[in-house]
């Protein structure tokens, strides 16, 4: 992994291209240009959308220490899984009571661990993990994961997580009977949701469950949103109509001034068009077309050095939004072909994009795939032996400022250099108040 950096105002495919030319890049791995702006875009953009829901941003989506740092800079605080995430986020200098553990079913040990680092917020979906709650960590602070609409979105949640309606009435008393605090509910409408009436609906079902918990007792004014926001390059419009419709139905059904403390957890909001990734051909294949067949129904084959296995996981599901454009200028124009682009693996799966217009290219051209931030590098596997893109940042002063005594990384060491300095500059600075 190296760190670099470009402050300069340019767009990632005139970086990608400068990078192109003024270094000696190898075939055998992709980089990705990760635009640290584009973060805080999309932070402010957040803020201004929905004023009265504090994002915690959800690490399992993209990890990115910078990317972190960035967020925890900003003021952004964070939804973690699993001890690693918990720890990762704490290393930057982050309270604990900025993190939510917000998976409903969690590891006895990663629970201890919550306890001792004093990570309070917890969600839960079943009165069998409420008594796991009560043994280990009594004290914490639960909030009821129900189970909602998810049919418009992409991947889906509620199968596998959530209280149904039936069950919720259950579950409260339940977590009466062992002395819990339950402070409120939470949902997930599923990641990259299309429907602003998931949410409305959702938060209809949100208020009366918060209506049982205080007849029996609680004080129900914790109230989370979840994640399911798009973030690919392009979304402003499906977003601006999600956010309208959320804000009308908080003021509904939470409305301002009756204390509630409202926060959500996007996770590819924050980061999808942030990651654009850059891969090289290091294959190719044209099929002469058959005698009886039109002549323009060659198809040509290209194999990049990235794959299913690293950077195109989305590619196993559906490969709508992966979209590859030329990186060199003289490319572009050419005549259009039917094209397939495969990955660098063995397996006869890794496929990463089944149909698509490319004009002719050659070995050692440049593919750009925009928007690739979300569950992208958090799934790469080391399946094959192939290896992981590089990452190159770019960033304006003001939030480069935690970059400046930086020059080059190249190993584990510098990263953790790097890692060091994030967390001292944030606290001794904080971006906060820069932004
Ligand atoms: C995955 C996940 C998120 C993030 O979802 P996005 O669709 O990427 O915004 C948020 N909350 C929970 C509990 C999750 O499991």
């Amino acid at each position: 992994m190296s760190i670099r950096l470009c402050t300069s105002e340019m767009s990632e495919r005139d970086y990608a291209h400068q990078l192109h030319l003024e270094r000696d890049l190898t075939l055998d791995r992709g980089f990705y240009i990760v635009n640290l702006n584009d973060i805080k875009y999309k932070v402010d953009l957040w803020r201004r959308s929905c004023p009265r829901v504090t994002p915690f941003y959800a690490v399992k989506c993209n990890d990115d220490l910078a990317v972190l740092s960035v967020l925890a800079n900003l003021g952004v605080n964070f939804d973690c899984a699993s001890k690693a995430e918990i720890s990762k986020v704490l290393s930057l200098g982050v309270a604990p009571s900025r993190i939510i553990y917000a998976h409903p079913i969690k590891a006895p040990s990663y629970l201890k661990y919550a306890k001792t680092r004093g990570v309070r917020k917890m969600t839960f979906d079943c009165v069998e993990e409420l008594q796991k709650i009560a043994d280990i960590y009594p004290e914490a602070q639960c909030v009821l994961r129900l189970k909602v609409d998810d049919s418009d979105s992409t991947f889906k949640l509620s199968l596998k997580f959530g209280a149904a309606e039936e069950d919720c009435l259950r579950c409260l008393q339940e977590a009466r009977r062992l002395g819990l605090e339950v402070v409120g509910v939470s949902f997930h409408v599923g990641c990259n949701n299309q429907s602003p009436y998931a949410y409305a609906n959702a938060l209809n079902f949100a208020r009366r469950v918060c209506d049982q918990g205080e007849k029996i007792g609680f004080s129900m004014k914790f109230l989370d949103i979840g994640g399911g926001y798009p973030g690919y390059h392009g979304f402003e419009p499906i977003f601006e109509k999600t956010s309208n419709a959320i804000n009308a139905a908080l003021e509904t059904n939470f409305p301002k001034g009756a204390g509630f403390e409202i926060i959500s957890e996007p996770g590819t909001f924050f980061v999808s068009s942030a990651f654009s990734l850059c891969a090289r051909i290091i294959g190719k294949k044209v099929s002469q077309p058959m005698e009886k067949e039109s002549p323009n129904k060659t198809v040509i084959q290209y194999y990049v050095n990235d794959s299913v296995y690293k950077s195109f996981n989305i590619s196993f599901f559906t490969d709508a939004c992966v979209s590859p454009l030329c990186l060199e200028d003289d490319k572009v124009s050419g005549e259009l072909c039917e094209t397939v682009i495969w990955g660098n693996t063995c397996d006869g799966v890794d496929k990463i994009k089944q149909s698509c217009l490319l004009p002719e290219l050659e070995v050692g051209d440049w593919l750009m795939f925009d928007s690739l931030g979300a569950y992208s590098t958090t799934l790469e596997t080391p399946f094959n032996g192939m290896e992981a893109p590089d990452k190159y940042y770019m960033a304006r002063p003001e939030i480069a400022e935690v970059f400046n005594a930086m020059k080059v990384f190249n190993d584990e060491e510098d990263v953790a250099h790097v890692h060091r300095h994030f967390s001292l500059s944030s606290q001794a600075r904080g971006l906060r108040q820069a932004a």
